[in-house]
Order: C-alpha cells, then sequence, then structure tokens
C-alpha cells in the first residue's frame, strides 16, 4: 500500500500482474493515443488478462459511453466489454444519486455519457433551466457543444441549484493537439456565477470508489501516465500505481514529484504489468538500481548518476535520490544532466 512519505520506488519480486487483482488502467497516453494503440498495449493486456488479471479501464472523459469505450478498444484489438470501463460520468452520477431523490431531474451539460449515467442511477436528465432540476451537471461536451449550454447551467446555479462536475481537467489530447477539457469549460460557469461545483472525477475519491465498487477489486493496481490524476488519485485512494512513460510524464515531471505524485512503479510502457520491478538500494550516500548508482549532490544543486545498464533502472535510482533529498516537497535540483546520461 502507499503510504505518505514515499521516497524511492519499489521493487517487486513477482510480476505486477501476479502481485494485483486488478488493473485499473488510464486510456489515453497508456493503451491509446491519438485513437492509436500505445506500442505493446494490446499484446501486454492480452498476457496479463490471460494471466488472470482483471482489467478495468478508467477514464475521466464523460463524453463517451462505456459501450463506445468498449467498443474503441475492441476495435484496437484489445478485448473489452462496457462492465469493464469505468467513468466519471458513472461516478457523478452516483455522487449526484446520493444527495437527491430518486428520479429527480438533472440539467445536464454534456454528451452522452453523462445521461446514459444518470439514467442507470434512476435520475432523470433534462435540457433547461426551466425544466426545474435539483442539481446540475457538467461533464466534457465535445467540439460541438454549444456556447448557450454555459448559459443555461449558469442560470440554474444562479437559483441555487448544487453544481456538479464529472471532472477538471484543463485540456483534453486530441489528433491535431491540445484542446480544452472539461475543467476549461467548468471555469466558464465559475466565472460566471462565483459558484463552485462538487467534482467525481481523478484524482478525487468518488471516481476512485466508483471504480472499486464496479471491479471488486482487493488489490488494485493503478496503471497511469499523468502525476495530478491517476496518481495522485491512487495516493489518495491508498493504493498502489505504476507510472507509465508513454503519455504527458517526463523524466524530468517524475524527479520533480511531490509525495502525493509519486507513483510505487516506474515502466517504459505495459510491458512493465509483466516483469517484477527491481529492488533500489542505499549504496553510502546514494541509491543504486541496476547497474547505476545515483546521488542527490546538494551543493552542485544537481542530481548524479554513474555507471551504466538500461536507462529505467537509471531513472528509478534517480527517483530515490531526488525523493529522498525533497522530503515533502518536490525537489527542486537539476535532473537535466543527469536524465540526457540516461538517453531520456
Ligand atoms: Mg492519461
Amino acid at each position: 500500500m502507499s503510504q505518505g512519505g514515499r521516497t524511492s520506488p519499489e521493487g517487486s519480486g513477482r510480476a505486477l500482474s501476479e502481485a494485483y487483482d486488478t488493473a485499473l488502467l488510464d486510456l489515453d497516453g497508456v493503451v491509446y493515443a491519438g485513437g492509436e494503440a500505445i506500442a505493446h498495449a494490446v499484446d501486454s493486456l492480452a498476457t496479463a488478462r490471460t494471466g488472470g488479471m482483471r482489467l478495468a479501464y478508467v477514464t475521466n472523459n464523460a463524453l463517451r459511453t462505456p459501450e463506445a469505450v468498449a467498443a474503441h478498444l475492441t476495435e484496437l484489438g484489445i478485448r473489452a466489454e462496457a462492465s469493464d470501463v469505468v467513468t466519471s460520468a458513472q461516478a457523478v452520477a452516483r455522487l449526484i444519486a446520493d444527495q437527491v431523490p430518486r428520479g429527480a431531474r438533472v440539467l445536464v451539460i454534456g454528451g452522452e455519457g453523462l445521461r446514459v449515467a444518470l439514467r442507470e442511477r434512476g435520475l432523470e436528465p433534462v435540457e433547461s433551466a426551466e425544466d426545474e432540476p435539483v442539481a446540475v451537471v457538467q461533464g466534457y461536451g465535445g467540439p460541438e457543444l454549444a456556447w448557450g449550454r454555459f448559459a443555461e447551467a449558469s442560470y440554474a446555479i444562479a437559483r441555487g441549484v448544487p453544481w456538479f462536475a464529472s471532472n477538471t481537467d484543463l485540456t483534453i489530447p486530441s489528433a491535431r493537439g491540445i484542446a480544452p477539457g472539461n475543467g476549461a469549460a467548468v471555469e466558464v460557469v465559475r466565472i460566471a456565477t462565483g459558484a463552485e461545483p462538487q467534482v467525481a472525477g481523478k484524482p478525487l475519491p468518488p471516481m476512485h470508489r466508483e471504480t472499486i465498487l464496479r471491479t471488486g477489486a482487493k488489490r488494485p493496481l493503478v496503471v497511469g501516465d499523468r502525476l495530478d490524476t491517476d496518481i495522485e488519485g491512487a495516493f489518495n485512494g491508498g493504493v498502489d500505481s505504476l507510472l507509465v512513460l508513454t503519455g504527458v510524464t517526463d523524466g524530468a515531471l517524475l524527479l520533480a514529484a511531490p509525495p502525493q505524485h509519486r507513483p510505487t512503479y516506474v515502466d517504459a510502457d505495459l510491458r512493465g504489468l509483466l516483469t517484477g520491478q527491481p529492488e533500489i538500494t542505499r549504496e553510502g550516500e546514494g541509491f543504486r538500481c541496476g547497474g547505476w548508482t545515483a546521488r542527490a549532490s546538494v551543493e552542485a544543486g544537481r542530481l548524479e548518476v554513474t555507471g551504466d545498464g538500461g536507462a529505467l533502472d537509471g531513472l528509478r535510482a534517480l527517483c530515490a535520490a531526488a525523493w529522498t533529498a525533497a522530503g515533502d516537497s518536490g525537489c527542486e535540483l537539476d535532473g537535466g544532466k543527469a536524465l540526457a546520461r540516461l538517453g531520456l
């Protein structure tokens, strides 16, 4: 289990797919990117699943229904059913259902994923502030969402109707670049109303709770590419995590991570599920992993690494040096030269 003051990635003598019963996998930057499967994802997931690991796909994107996400995965060659997908739409629908009467009307600013999730919880999606909603929910609506929808939300919220958001990711990756995400849309309504939404998505507890309720995981491993959603969500939920470097996080971000952003394990891609993880040992002033030894040189203001071998081992050793030196904050020592030495 994760604990507050992690100062190093951990080792594992067993393959992670055997040490944990369920992988809670983020999608973008982990399984696919720009609609295409990420290298080694399809084969690694098939092998983990055959070996008995339960795979669940956990996304902050509230636009698509679980059926649509499962169909996309199946298209990429990954066997998945709707029941293997957990979305922030489902998490926010439960959060709302816990606070309003059954059958209550909820004003929806967002897409089909939200409407389906609300109905699943016995709530009635409505489209206008004049429909007497008892809650407003806002989720990513895609590029077609009309500006007038934000006005609709604002009218209801200004009357005191409680406001919920599926997630607050400020950006969303697309094939053509970075686009405004639901967090940016939430800011629009926040500026108009001065109100504050209740939020469900990663890294907040309602999303983790939804995932555990739906998968029944006893010993889950969160697998993600973002420190401030996936890894922090695992930290908040008190479960272990694997960071893969196929998405938005690079070595420099990882070395600078404050405690709640430090993953239990680090690997290049989803092949990391199928292997054990090397131990990191203290060696004098430094930390050794595989053929590499890393240390924090506070006098020189930088991190240093010597040795040779696999770059990932060097990165793990550097994490131990950086996180130990930083304690409860983020490491401010320069890791640039050390990362370049590793080719990262
Ligand atoms: Mg991601």
